[in-house]
């Protein structure tokens, strides 16, 4: 008989649910047997990618036989010319999920609480379980995060607390005087993570830029993605910018070469089209008007939102709708396991690919 190999993992990973990614193209075609599939479940980049990552990525496959530079040094010299920061404030990672698993496994340890927004991304309960810490769920306010609740949930046992802006799977974002208010009540021993995946989304006066608070508070770690804006969610690249010592120790967890050579040559040429970035924010303003509108039409309402996705209320069980979507060829994302059961997650597609959607979601309600 085998052994009970659950019960040997450690309590936290015991508890753990995986994540659960969107529905595959190709799982769907296998399913159903029908083509003309598109999907509007992972919050992709409807125009793929800068033309100018292909060549780069060409540039780098006679090199596959050697080694990745560890340290990244050409996406590091990139990144810190683009932002004028420091290179030693950079933490490069295998997609920002892995600049989240090196901020656990680095500062978090059984007994120690983290503290994120309830609705907000499911990686984070996910790394801080994994190293057996504690996760404190806040309740969201209007969907979104309640930072004063946040600021009052900080124990003495707080190392991390989690802050996704806009925050992913409800859109909502929290604003530069709230941020700061927030920043001004959190002990200088407490990390806070600004999680900015969808920030290049964003065009918004009072929308804060993690940036620029890291010298005034140097307990700041923002995390930031190529899988989103710069559609390079395949290759994996994500990086972090915290004070010198908080990089340091995220360094040292960090896997020698989490960051392949093809990534990192894509991600510097993908640095570099910031066309490509405006063209894809353009796409995603005019997309989410679309959506919004459409469904209105139809008597439901959206979650406000600066990401380049939506949660739209339909009023009755989302998982229905979502298997009947399914059947139509439309891959949306239940978010049911985020405690919104009356929704459905869309990202804002090509203006087809809504219309798709709009079509679709008329025809299954
Ligand atoms: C998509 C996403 C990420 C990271 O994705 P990677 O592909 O791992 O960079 C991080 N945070 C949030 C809130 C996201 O939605």
């Amino acid at each position: 008989m085998a052994c009970d190999f659950i019960a040997l993992a450690s309590p936290g990973v015991q508890k753990l649910s995986p994540y659960q990614p969107g529905k595959p193209i190709e799982e769907l075609e296998r399913e159903l047997g029908i083509s003309d599939i598109i999907k509007l479940a992972s919050n992709e980049n409807p125009l793929g990618c800068s033309p100018r990552v292909f060549t780069a990525i060409d540039s780098g496959l006679s090199e596959l036989a050697l080694y990745p530079d560890g340290n990244g040094f050409i996406l590091k010299q990139a990144l810190s010319d683009f932002y004028h920061r420091p290179i030693a404030e950079i933490t490069l990672g295998n997609g920002s999920n892995d600049i989240l698993e090196l901020i656990g496994r680095a500062f978090l340890q059984p007994g120690d609480e983290a503290i994120y927004a309830q609705h907000s991304f499911a990686v984070y309960p996910l790394v801080v379980q994994a190293v057996g810490a504690t996760g404190i769920t806040v309740p969201a306010r209007d969907w979104g995060h309640d930072l004063p609740a946040m600021a009052k949930a900080i124990t003495e046992k707080t190392r991390v607390i989690f802050i996704a802006n806009p925050n992913n799977p409800t859109g909502t974002w929290v604003e530069k005087d709230e941020l700061e208010t927030f920043l001004n009540s959190v002990p200088g021993n407490v990390l806070v993570v600004l999680d900015e995946a969808y920030g290049e989304y964003v065009d918004a006066n009072d929308f804060p830029d993690g940036l620029e608070y890291l010298s005034r508070y140097p307990n700041v770690i923002v995390s930031r993605t190529f899988s989103k804006a710069y559609g390079l969610a395949g290759l994996r690249v994500g990086y972090a910018f915290a004070h010198p010592d908080i990089t340091n120790v995220l360094n040292r967890v960090r896997q020698p070469f989490n960051v392949n050579a093809l990534a990192l040559r894509a991600a510097v040429a993908a640095l570099q089209d910031q066309d490509f970035v405006a063209r894809s924010r353009a796409l995603n303003t005019a997309g989410m008007r679309q959506i919004t509108e459409g469904v209105q039409a139809l008597g439901l309402s959206v979650i406000p939102s600066r990401g380049n996705f939506l949660c739209v209320h339909l009023k009755r069980a989302g998982l229905p709708v979502y298997e009947a979507l399914l059947r139509q060829g439309v891959i949306v994302r239940p978010v049911t396991n985020y405690g919104m059961p009356e929704y459905l997650r869309i990202t804002i597609g090509t203006p087809d690919e809504n219309n798709r959607f709009l079509s679709a979601l008329k025809a299954v309600l």
